[in-house]
């Protein structure tokens, strides 16, 4: 993998805007279906993404996260927020209207195994895009498309006409990344795109990732619970808990400095790369506590190893942390430096 992000970040106007999303699912019971409760899987997340840049969203397994990646598909209507994509308010839209946004975002789910219906060929499973939204002139034209797909993820042309089964799992997500590249997208939304693979076939994918963000300029969402992999493709990193923001930041700044106690907590675990360096481990008591019943004050408050009396009672904002593009929502940061331990440990890793 590359060690560093070449794409060319296009400043202006974000292609991708979210703003104070809300997604809460209702608990239904009894036998009329009552509604006894919400489970707020996302609960006022922002965020936006330029041009030609990736964003990772990062957290454990029930952060939200994915809900945030669906929620941008439309695969449900959202109950609170807006999601704007290059100007225009997509969250409200009909879905006649929505059809030539969908076209703008491509996607690329964890596993390659259910994301290809086995009873089509590779030319059927990326024609159907190209079909459905009007992009092909003639056969010839459309003839052409597939096989610049193929180049594209760098499998052979002639391997159009094989099934999905004949391929490894490796040239599966090849084939769901060129269904997701089929429309011509601006914005491409990895969730948990090679968590499901061996480490080296991960790697392959990440570095066709990264090649395709810079060949083609997109713009790319990457949901991810693996921040050794997010710190070979990112431009910046969105660390989730609990249905929000706790942190977001420039990748290297974020590395380097994490700003909140669970960045911190994360980064704790991922490998060195430099033999010899150490690093501390933090492991974190308990579990996630449940998006039914968010704890008060701060949600991180039950895990926190830094927790005092204000985090259990306030909410703390996301809020600029020293540089204007490093926010954290954390209490700490509004104690003198030597009370920070946030503080200490950035001196340590500096
Ligand atoms: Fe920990 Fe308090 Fe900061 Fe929350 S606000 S992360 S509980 S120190």
């Amino acid at each position: 993998m590359s060690a560093s992000m070449q794409t060319t970040v296009q400043a202006g106007r974000p292609l991708l805007e979210v703003n104070d999303l809300k997604k809460h699912f209702p608990i239904k019971a009894g036998f009329f279906g009552g509604t006894t409760g919400y489970v707020y899987a996302v609960d006022g997340v922002s965020f936006s993404i330029q041009k030609g840049e990736t964003l990772s969203l990062v957290g454990e397994s029930g952060c939200g996260k994915s809900t945030v990646g669906k929620a941008l598909l439309r695969l449900f209507d959202i109950t609170d927020g807006q999601v704007v994509l290059d100007g225009q308010r997509i969250d409200d839209l009909s879905l006649g209207k929505l059809r030539p946004m969908r076209r703008r975002v491509g996607v690329v789910f964890q596993d390659p195994f259910s994301s290809l219906n086995p009873r089509m060929r590779v030319r059927d499973l990326l024609a159907e895009p190209i079909r459905n939204f009007g992009l092909a002139k003639d056969n010839a034209d459309l003839e052409a498309r597939l096989a610049k797909l193929m180049d594209l993820v760098r499998l052979p042309r002639d391997a159009v006409d094989r099934w999905p089964h004949e391929f490894s799992g490796g040239q599966r997500q090849r084939i769901c990344i060129a269904r997701a590249l089929a429309g011509e997208p601006e914005l491409i939304i990895c969730d948990e795109a090679v968590s499901a693979l061996d480490v080296s076939v991960k790697a392959q994918i990440v570095n066709l990732l990264q090649d395709l963000q810079k060949e083609l300029g997109l713009a790319m969402l990457f949901i991810s619970h693996d921040l050794a992999v997010v710190e070979h493709m990112t431009h910046r990193v969105a660390v989730m808990y609990l249905g929000r923001i706790v942190e977001i930041a420039p990748k290297r700044s974020l590395f380097a400095a994490p700003k909140h106690p669970y960045t911190e907590a994360l980064l704790s675990a991922v490998p060195v790369p430099e033999p010899g360096a150490q690093r501390e481990r933090i492991i974190l008591k308990g579990d996630v506590p449940s998006p039914i019943n968010p704890p008060k004050g701060c949600r991180f408050h039950t895990r926190c190893p830094y927790v005092f009396d204000r985090c259990r009672v306030e909410t703390p904002e996301l809020r600029s942390t020293g540089g204007a593009e490093h926010l954290a929502a954390c209490h700490l940061h509004d104690k003198p430096e030597a009370e920070n331990p946030l503080a200490r440990n950035v001196a340590l890793l500096a």
